[in-house]
């Protein structure tokens, strides 16, 4: 469990991360088409207000022309006289129709006015001025000017922007051709700047788009503060602007972005002014509707990235607590070892598969291991009884190896490591004891007799008699042992000296005597005894010192016992 993730944080974060990246890559995607699409909109408003301004612009320039040729034509220019009371009317009546002229007159060959509206400038010469030049040979429409001889006899502007005009001229000619005079128009400027700003105030207010006139030259005309900066020498239009026709972002002299179209004005009429109309909206303005698309956006993806990864959470949740669960009643069947309640319906089938299989499995291993508690207990017990008939077969063994079968005392062997032992004991303790082992050598006397006269089974019997009467006569510490044939040894521990052996060996010896053995009836023995001597390297000299002593128990009539001590100063043999 340590160092891992849990299945729940696992689930949460690769499905709220897919979502999100999801999320995040499709909203992008739609995001920046719809912002590319608005963008593409916004330069199209842009565009469309300047060229619907040039249109315009260039539609009523044409039409301005169209009146003035037309009135060149009417038959009281061509023929009657040009400073008749007629023709100052038709010329007040064209100013009523169309206020956006300031002046309309009619002049002789030589420039002087014949006659004009409210009689302004009449008897005075225009011969210099460009309209009244050009339109001796054609239709004219002039560029926009600053009013001169009018400027004192007309209204000044509300604005105080000096009163600017556009001239039209036309030639007056007779039916032959022959030029008669001019008549020439002066319209105000703020007829043109008020189509513009027409067009611009179509688009609203809140757009805030506003529309440029440069000339040829790329000077502004219009508007008048940009015209006025300018002039004094301030940077106000973008080069890009200067140069040609332009669309897209630009930064112009006020510091400010504006999204930008530029339409050439076609004006059509005889003389090509050459002016361009520059419409243009605030970069920020224009981007409002994308930002705004933009934010929206944002907090939609906010609000459906909230909602999925509550999604998610509740998923996980759903997918990792039956999990939790089964993992809690495994933890429940290793500490209380039996097998609780599962849970009925889990969340999907996989883990009503998974939960039934953990049940099974818990009864089975639980079953297991009752099995296996109980084959314990059994085997312990086995173990235990077999440890027992083991413990009890090796005492049995121990018995064997040690007894002699006949007489069930102990056997040469058990004799001969005894006397090992003892030899040991008596180098290490004799001396500061002052006591020390005997060994006595029993022969039977003329045993040969009782087998031939009673048979070897009666022998038998006598030797085990023997045998009985030597454990009677004896002490528990005293080892009494078959020698071999009808020859026993008995190993006396702690004897203070030589009497001690005598007295126990004289003491068997009178009891043998003494006994009697069925029909076989009265039988002796011979003694031969010895004691440990400090000199002996072995058991060896022990033995034949009282293997000579019974030697000369025999030779000297038999029944009766003798000592053999060992020669002080001899070397043993
Ligand atoms: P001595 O007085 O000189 O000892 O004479 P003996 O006849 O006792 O001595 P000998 O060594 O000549 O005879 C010993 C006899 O003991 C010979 C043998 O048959 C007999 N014998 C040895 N072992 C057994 C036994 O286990 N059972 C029986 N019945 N007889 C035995
Ligand atoms: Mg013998
Ligand atoms: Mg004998």
């Amino acid at each position: 469990m340590k160092g891992h993730w849990s299945l729940r944080g696992q689930l949460s974060v690769v499905l709220g991360g897919l979502a999100l990246a999801i999320l995040g890559s499709v909203g992008g995607y739609l995001g920046s088409l719809a912002t590319d699409e608005l963008f593409a909109a916004q330069q199209a408003v842009v565009r469309s207000t300047a060229q619907s301004a040039a249109e315009l612009l260039a539609s009523q320039l044409r039409d301005r022309e169209r009146e003035i040729e037309l009135l060149s034509l009417s038959p009281h220019l061509m023929q009657g006289p040009l400073d008749s009371a007629a023709v100052r009317d038709s010329l007040d009546r064209r100013a009523a129709l169309h206020d956006e002229f300031a002046w309309l007159g009619v002049t002789d060959t030589e420039g002087k006015v014949l006659q004009a509206t409210s009689g302004m400038l009449a008897g005075r010469s225009v011969a210099q001025r460009d309209w009244f030049i050009a339109a001796r040979e054609r239709v004219y429409v002039g560029d926009v000017h600053e009013a001169k001889l009018l400027a004192t006899m007309l209204p000044s502007q509300p604005s105080g922007e000096p009163t600017r005009f556009i001239d039209f001229a036309a030639p007056i000619r007779d039916a032959d051709g022959r030029l008669r005079g001019v008549v020439g128009a002066h319209a105000h400027w703020r007829w043109i700047t008020g189509l513009v700003d027409g067009v611009t105030r179509r688009q609203g207010a809140s757009s805030s788009i506003d529309a440029l006139i440069l000339d040829r030259e790329g000077r502004v005309l219009y508007p008048e503060l940009l015209k006025v900066a300018q002039a004094e020498g301030q940077p106000v239009l973008p080069t890009a602007l200067v140069n040609g026709r332009f669309e897209g972002a630009l930064r112009f002299g006020d510091g400010r972005d504006y999204l930008t179209s530029e339409a050439l004005l076609h004006a059509r009429t005889n003389a090509e002014l050459g002016w361009r109309i520059v419409a243009r909206q605030p970069l920020e303005v224009a981007l409002r509707p994308v930002h705004d698309l933009r934010r929206e956006l944002l907090l939609l993806g906010v609000f459906v990235a909230a909602a999925l990864t509550l999604a998610c959470l509740m998923l996980a949740r759903r997918v990792s607590r039956p999990v939790e669960e089964l993992a809690r009643i495994a933890r429940r069947v290793e500490a209380e070892r039996e097998v609780p309640e599962f849970p009925r319906e889990p969340a999907f089938r996989e883990l009503t598969q998974l939960s039934d299989s953990m049940r099974s499995m818990a009864q089975s291993l639980i079953e297991t291991e009752h099995v296996l508690q109980k084959t314990n207990a059994t085997l312990e017990s086995q173990v235990q009884e077999r440890t027992a008939e083991l413990q009890a077969a090796n005492a049995a063994l121990e018995h064997l190896a040690t007894r002699d079968p006949l007489t069930g005392l102990h056997n040469r062997r058990s004799l001969d490591a005894r006397l090992d032992e003892a030899l040991a004991l008596d180098r290490r303790y004799a001396v500061q004891s002052g006591r020390v082992h005997g060994l006595l050598l029993i022969d039977v006397d003329h045993f040969k007799h009782i087998n031939d006269a009673h048979g070897h089974p009666a022998g038998d019997a006598v030797l085990r008699q023997l045998a009985q009467l030597l454990l009677s006569t004896l002490r528990v510490s005293d080892l009494a042992a078959r020698f071999g044939g009808e020859e026993f040894a008995v190993l006396l521990p702690e004897l203070a000296g030589a009497v001690d052996a005598i007295a126990a060996a004289e003491k068997i010896r009178q009891t043998v005597e003494a006994a009697r053995f069925g029909a076989v009836g009265r039988v002796t023995v011979s003694v031969g005894v010895s004691l440990v001597s400090p000199d002996d390297g072995d058991v060896r000299p022990l033995v034949d010192r009282a293997d000579a002593a019974l030697y000369e128990a025999k030779r000297s009539g038999r029944n009766t016992v003798v000592l053999k001590t060992a020669e002080p100063g001899l070397p043993p043999r």
